[in-house]
Parts: C-alpha cells; sequence; structure tokens
C-alpha cells in the first residue's frame, strides 16, 4: 500500500530542508526525498559553504591576515597546498551536511534516497516506489549552465561544481562571467596566487551594487593581479593537450590559461520530474513559476528555492521554504519574506549593501546625500591591520532619514544586518549619532560615516 503524508518535499538543500522540518514541527507527517548521497543541497555540497570556507582558507594561507596585521610576507607553496586549500571546505561540507541529516531525522521526517518523478498532483514515483500526499514542495534547486559553445570537461574546463575537484592549485584560471559567483572564485584564486583573467560582457561589473563601492572592489583585484576584459565574451576554446588552453575572444584576442571557469547563469533541476503529469510548465531555463505563496498552478503543488529562480540565494531560498508551508497550513508565523534584503558578496574584500544605491535615489529622484567612513580611519580597522574599504550612508537630504547601506572591506556580509535594521526602520543621522557601541569595534563605521554626512550637508567636509 501507498504511504500517504500530509506534506512531500523533494530536495535536501536550505528551501527543501527548512520546509520540511517546519511542517513536521507543527505535526505534520513530512516525507522528504533527495536524490544525492550526501544532504544539503548546493549550499553545502558546492556552493554557498564551499565557496566561502575557501575565501577563509585563501586568506589564511596566502598570509594576508598576517601581512596586514604585522607587515609579514610568507611565501605561498602552491603545488604543496592543494590538500591544505580543500581540508576546511571538505570538513565544513561534511559536518553541516550531517548537521541536514540529523535536523530532518530529529524532526521525525521520513527520508526517501533516489530521484523523485511526478506520477501525477499528489503521487510521487522513487525508484520503482510511490508515495502519495496532500501537498507537494519542490526545491530541487539548480545546476550550472553550460553554453554549446564551451566544451566544458570537469578536468580543465570547470563550472562551479567542478572547480571544486581540481587537484591543483591552477597557475592561470580565465573565469567566463563576472557574477557574483566569477568575482568571489576570481578574488580567492588571485589570493592564492593564481593569475586570473575575468571576463565580462558588460562595460561595468555588478550592476546592482553602488558604483563606488564596485570601482573599490576593481581597484583591489586589480593590485590582486586580476585583469578583467570589459565587454568582451567568448567565441571558442581550442584544447591543447600538453598546453595551455586557448581560448579565442569576440574581440579576435586570444587568452591563454591553464584552467577556464564558466559560471554565467543556473539552470532549474527540473528535467527529471515529469511535471507535466502534475500540469506544471518550466521556462527556458527549467524555473517554475509560482505566484507570491510560492504556490503553483498546480494548487497542491508549491516551488521554492533556486528553482523558481531570482534571486536565488540560500538566504532566500530557506524563508521561502518556510513561508510555503506557513501558506500551506495557516501557521500564522510568518506568511511573506520581507520586502528589505541584505544582499553579500564574499570577495576579498567582502561587500555588503542593503537599501538605495545613490544612483537608485537619482534615478528616483529623490533628493539625497551620502557620508562615508574608512576602515583605516578607525582604531578597530588599524587593529586588523585593514587599510582599504568603507562603509557608506546614503540618506535623504531633507529628513535625513536613512535610505542605504554600503560596505566593502572585512566582515562587510556582517556589519550590514545593523544597516539593514536603520533602513527597515527610518531611521535618521541623528539616532545613528546617539548610539553607543563597544569601542572599539567596526560599528564606529556607521557613527563616523553618519558624522561625514552631517557635515557634507553642512557644507563643512572634514578630511578624516
Ligand atoms: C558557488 C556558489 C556560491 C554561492 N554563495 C552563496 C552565498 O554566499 N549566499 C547565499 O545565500 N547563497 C549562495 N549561493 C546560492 C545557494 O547555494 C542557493 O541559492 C541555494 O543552495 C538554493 O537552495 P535550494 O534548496 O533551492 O536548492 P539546492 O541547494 O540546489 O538543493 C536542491 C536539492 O534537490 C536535490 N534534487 C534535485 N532534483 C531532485 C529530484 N528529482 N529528486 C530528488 N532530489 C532532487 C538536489 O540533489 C539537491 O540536494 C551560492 C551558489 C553557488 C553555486
Amino acid at each position: 500500500m501507498k504511504k500517504k503524508y500530509d506534506l512531500i518535499v523533494i530536495g535536501s538543500g536550505p528551501a527543501g530542508e527548512k520546509a520540511a522540518v517546519k511542517a513536521a514541527y507543527f505535526g505534520k507527517e513530512v516525507a522528504l526525498i533527495e536524490r544525492e548521497h550526501s544532504f544539503g543541497g548546493t549550499e553545502v555540497i558546492t556552493g554557498t559553504l564551499p565557496s566561502k570556507t575557501l575565501k577563509e582558507t585563501a586568506l589564511f594561507l596566502s598570509g594576508k591576515y598576517e601581512k596586514g596585521l604585522f607587515g609579514i610576507e610568507r611565501k605561498l607553496e602552491k603545488e604543496a597546498s592543494i590538500e591544505a586549500f580543500m581540508y576546511r571546505k571538505n570538513l565544513i561540507s561534511k559536518e553541516e551536511s550531517s548537521e541536514v541529516f540529523e535536523n530532518l531525522k530529529r524532526h521525525h521526517v521520513d527520508l526517501y534516497k533516489g530521484t523523485a518523478t511526478f506520477k501525477d498532483a499528489n503521487t510521487v514515483i522513487i525508484e520503482k516506489q510511490e508515495i502519495e500526499a496532500d501537498y507537494i514542495i519542490i526545491a530541487t534547486g539548480s545546476h550550472p549552465f553550460h553554453p554549446e559553445n564551451i566544451p566544458f570537461d570537469g578536468k580543465r574546463i570547470h563550472d562551479s561544481d567542478s572547480i571544486l575537484t581540481i587537484e591543483k592549485i591552477p597557475e592561470s584560471l580565465c573565469i567566463l562571467g563576472a557574477g557574483v559567483i566569477g568575482c568571489e572564485y576570481a578574488t580567492i584564486f588571485a589570493t592564492m596566487g593564481t593569475k586570473v583573467t575575468l571576463i565580462n560582457n558588460q562595460s561595468d561589473i555588478l550592476s546592482h551594487i553602488d558604483r563606488e563601492v564596485t570601482n573599490e572592489l576593481l581597484a583591489e583585484m586589480k593590485e590582486n593581479n586580476i585583469d578583467i576584459l570589459f565587454n568582451e565574451s567568448v567565441e571558442k576554446i581550442d584544447v591543447v593537450e600538453n598546453g595551455p588552453l586557448n581560448i579565442h575572444l569576440k574581440s579576435q584576442k586570444t587568452v591563454q590559461s591553464n584552467q577556464f571557469l564558466i559560471t554565467i547563469g543556473r539552470v532549474g533541476n527540473t528535467s527529471f520530474l515529469n511535471l507535466k503529469n502534475a500540469g506544471i510548465e518550466v521556462d527556458q531555463r527549467g524555473r517554475i513559476p509560482v505566484n507570491q505563496e510560492y504556490c503553483t498552478k498546480t494548487p497542491n503543488i508549491f516551488a521554492v528555492g533556486d528553482v523558481i529562480g531570482f534571486p536565488s540565494l540560500a538566504s532566500t531560498s530557506m524563508e521561502q521554504g518556510r513561508v510555503a508551508v506557513a501558506q500551506i497550513f495557516q501557521t500564522e508565523d510568518l506568511k511573506a519574506l520581507p520586502q528589505m534584503l541584505p544582499y553579500g558578496l564574499y570577495t576579498i574584500p567582502e561587500v555588503g549593501m542593503v537599501g538605495m544605491t545613490e544612483q537608485e535615489a537619482e534615478e528616483k529622484k529623490i533628493p539625497h546625500l551620502s557620508g562615508k567612513c574608512s576602515y583605516g580611519n578607525l582604531p578597530r580597522g588599524k587593529i586588523l591591520g585593514t587599510k582599504n574599504g568603507f562603509l557608506k550612508i546614503v540618506f535623504h537630504k531633507e529628513n535625513l532619514s536613512i535610505l542605504g547601506i554600503h560596505i566593502i572591506g572585512p566582515l562587510a556580509t556582517e556589519l550590514i544586518h545593523y544597516g539593514m535594521e536603520l533602513v527597515e526602520n527610518q531611521r535618521d543621522l541623528y539616532y545613528l549619532i546617539g548610539r553607543i557601541f563597544n569601542y572599539p569595534t567596526l560599528h564606529d563605521l556607521y557613527k563616523y560615516a553618519a558624522y561625514d554626512g552631517l557635515s557634507v550637508l553642512k557644507g563643512r567636509k572634514i578630511k578624516l
């Protein structure tokens, strides 16, 4: 006899895990299906946590921390360091994958191993077994997009999954795509001593980020020996057996590189699901259309996380999972995602932003000004050996309310959350100036950026 559940969740990434656990917490009978051997999805195995761990490892192994703190230059041993480079990444993935498994078990979620396909809107087949539920949540995530003209082989021509299997740190790496993942890996490998070329098909990078921040990031990349080719794309790649790859560009230039990495978007994991049997269609990138409650065209089937597309973040995917469950079972805790999202880029240096950029304020014709404070001007910044980087406040010129916060520098992805409170609650510069922070801390960046904003307003800008 078919086992019947209140809810079936397909996929154990952040969206699926949180959805399953929340429904089980509210007393529902829940099944979760995962096709991979390890639990946790892209977040744990190939994406978020691995790349963030590699960033910290690169900073440590390259001696960048010590250089900032004590002026010590430590030489990086490329040949010997691949095991060291991957060691913590492997450890964190393993630990976090078991944590996802344990969390599901703790909440008495029934686990099924295998690839799920739909038989109909209430029935899912896993290998030869069928299970049934009143509701189904699709949280199957996404995989890297492979353009036809790139002969991907996972050995020298990589995507963001296979780059984690390299056997030595490449002498040179050419990256196609200067989005978040491309920029993060560019700065990680450059820090490890790899000669990086970043190919970008536009005239700027990361257009949703404040211009002053991206300019600073570009300057840091240049200092780190990263070549960025703007308005450029790859026509074809010649794979030479015992020599470097010849990468032919649209401009007729050729770049030579030992390894190649493609980071130009992702495709929804929907091809194995037999969605037609459930009455669901997907777009040309395999993504499932949903409404604001994350419900698909079929009323008892919901979809969350990367499989529905933007913003495709672990942070938002887990909340979408929770919101879908709240909508399905009408729990009174969380019925929608908050409007305001913080963004974090784990480049070296890190970037954090929330709210409006100056460009956006201009487009919306909001009278605005900005105030800035550099890490290097604060005692805590000096103690950390940070010379570059800043926090910028964009504020309303008339009522002084804080419209946006933009940070580039160490711990920017952590510091930004205080900025989120300020923007969400429409605090003004005087509120910020009236706070007392522990001393010395990087939170003083906020306070002195606010003072700077006031001096800009009053035309008495003091050079810090
Ligand atoms: C290199 C990289 C860096 C990133 N960095 C960040 C970051 O810093 N911060 C951030 O917030 N986000 C980051 N992300 C994005 C983040 O990883 C994803 O947004 C998030 O993992 C999506 O979660 P998900 O649950 O929707 O899907 P996934 O995590 O992809 O999980 C989907 C799961 O479903 C399983 N599955 C698929 N099809 C089936 C099937 N038919 N049957 C059974 N199981 C199936 C898969 O095996 C997988 O385990 C990064 C991504 C990448 C690639």
